[in-house]
């Protein structure tokens, strides 16, 4: 391994010094984590050619299920599908509002929008980059139906929060754990907190099956309309005499089956979780204790002691304080950590809100736009532009995304850490190229480049 005694008060690597990270990464970033194990239960599948099945499918379901404690699991071709089946399954409809976090990947909300029904977005907070619950209640109209939580980044919500608003309203909520798999908010896993709870489990995501989805809820009404929706083979399944006549077609005209080799991949993980979880919980741990000794920078985590914890880790953000800085843009500290050969990128995500598809597009030719077709003339609330979501809109200036390490290897983990206290140590060597951005690393590149 080579020495990770590395100078912070170098010359940085952006201007011509040596690099922080040099070891070699090994698997610390490989993931999914595939075991010999997992290559057996696909081939199986493979071998009866049963990919269409739903045997292998409905083990898996049942299985996750019961690690949450929940009644029904049903799997999904996508994390998209499953939160378009959970809102049908809720009753969502023409007319609906759902409150929801605008800091969040669109398929959150905007599977709405095909149920006749519109977003209302929320700001954030900023200390947890979750939905803040000081700002839902007065968005709540007569319309509202529902509100939506996302645990952004691993990050559990305030959950005791936001479900006394919601049952004060008589709401029903929605968990987004697509990034929390895992999770612990005081000491109860996220995912069985809401009505409906949906986890993707794409490739990227914490807990990584490939292409699949998955919808929780202990209500076997709104899991039998779930099965009407999207999932026609399985309409025998349907109890409900009300639902039971409308067996045979999928309701909405969807097909949304879970694919058997994500199932089969999917039941060898859950066994291994909690082994992956506890070494990626020990590594980004080790981590943001590093990190936290940087003045400037404040790792996104639960409050020690607190029983709250990420579980997988989807994703480590950090806020950063440019005052410390002396204003220099965290593009540039970016730029400057991924020349040590480290993970950095500016912003997270961009805020939905602003987005031309939440203000101005008519998608199904109502002859306005779409986020009020279905609504009073009276929706002014629900233009939401530029500046009504502070907080939100001031993120892509101070989150930033580091490095997930999946496996703990402390000396790699130490390597990193160097890169971001190198950065932070020379930061005023940076300072006379500030204007000149040139970062283009990392997968929202595209993102800030549309949002500039
Ligand atoms: C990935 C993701 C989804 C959608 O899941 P897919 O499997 O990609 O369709 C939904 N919500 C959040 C927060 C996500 O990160």
């Amino acid at each position: 391994m080579a020495n990770v005694q590395v100078n912070t008060r170098s010359k940085l690597a952006l201007l011509g010094g040596g690099k922080s990270v040099e070891s070699n990464p090994k698997d610390v970033f490989s993931w999914p984590i595939i075991t010999r194990e997992h290559e057996e239960a696909v081939l199986e599948v493979l071998r009866a050619r049963s990919m269409s099945g739903l045997d292998v499918t409905k083990k898996f379901e049942m299985a996750y299920a019961k690690k949450l404690g929940m009644e029904y699991g049903l799997g999904c071709n996508n994390g998209t599908a499953a939160l378009h089946c959970a809102y049908f399954g809720l009753g969502i409809g023409y007319g609906d509002e759902v409150i929801g976090p605008s800091m969040t990947y669109w398929a959150t909300l905007l599977p709405v929008y095909s149920l006749g029904a519109t977003v209302v977005f929320a700001d954030v907070d900023p200390n947890t980059l979750c939905i803040n619950p000081n700002d839902i209640e007065h968005r709540i109209t007569k319309r509202t139906k529902a509100i939506v939580v996302v645990h952004w980044g691993g990050m559990p919500a305030d959950m005791d929060n936001i479900l006394s608003i919601a049952q004060k309203h008589n709401l029903k909520v929605i968990e987004d754990f697509s990034h929390a798999h895992g999770a612990l908010y005081k000491g109860k896993e996220v995912g069985t907190f809401g009505d409906v709870s949906v986890a993707s489990l794409m490739s990227a995501k914490s807990f990584a099956v490939g292409e699949a989805g998955i919808m929780f809820t202990n209500v076997q009404y709104v899991y039998e309309r779930a099965l009407l929706f999207g999932h026609y083979e399985r309409h025998n399944d349907i109890q409900s005499e009300e639902l039971k006549k409308f067996q045979g077609l999928p309701c909405g005209g969807y097909k949304y089956r879970m694919h058997q080799l994500s199932s089969a991949f999917g039941l060898v993980t859950l066994k291994l979780y909690d082994k992956q979880m506890s070494d990626i919980d020990n590594a980004m741990n080790y981590f943001c204790d590093l990190i936290e000794e940087i003045p400037g920078i404040t790792p996104v985590r639960p409050p020690k002691g607190s029983n709250t914890t990420k579980g997988g880790w989807f994703a480590w953000n950090a806020l950063y304080d440019s005052e410390k800085f002396e204003g220099l843009t965290l593009q540039k500290f970016a730029e400057a950590v991924e020349a040590e050969g480290s993970i950095c990128w500016a912003g997270g995500s961009s805020p939905l809100h602003l987005h031309p598809v939440f203000q101005t597009m008519d998608i199904y030719n109502h002859g306005r736009p779409t986020r009020i077709a279905n609504s009073d003339n009276n929706s002014d609330y629900l233009k939401q532009g530029d500046g009504s979501l502070p907080v939100t809109e001031s993120l892509k200036n101070i989150v930033l995304r580091g490095p997930w390490f999946r496996r703990y290897y402390p000396e790699i983990i130490k390597e990193h850490a160097k890169a971001y206290e190198k950065v932070a140590s020379n930061y005023k060597d940076l300072l006379p190229y500030d204007d000149v951005v040139t970062f283009s690393g990392g997968y929202s590149s595209s993102f800030r480049k549309q949002s500039k």
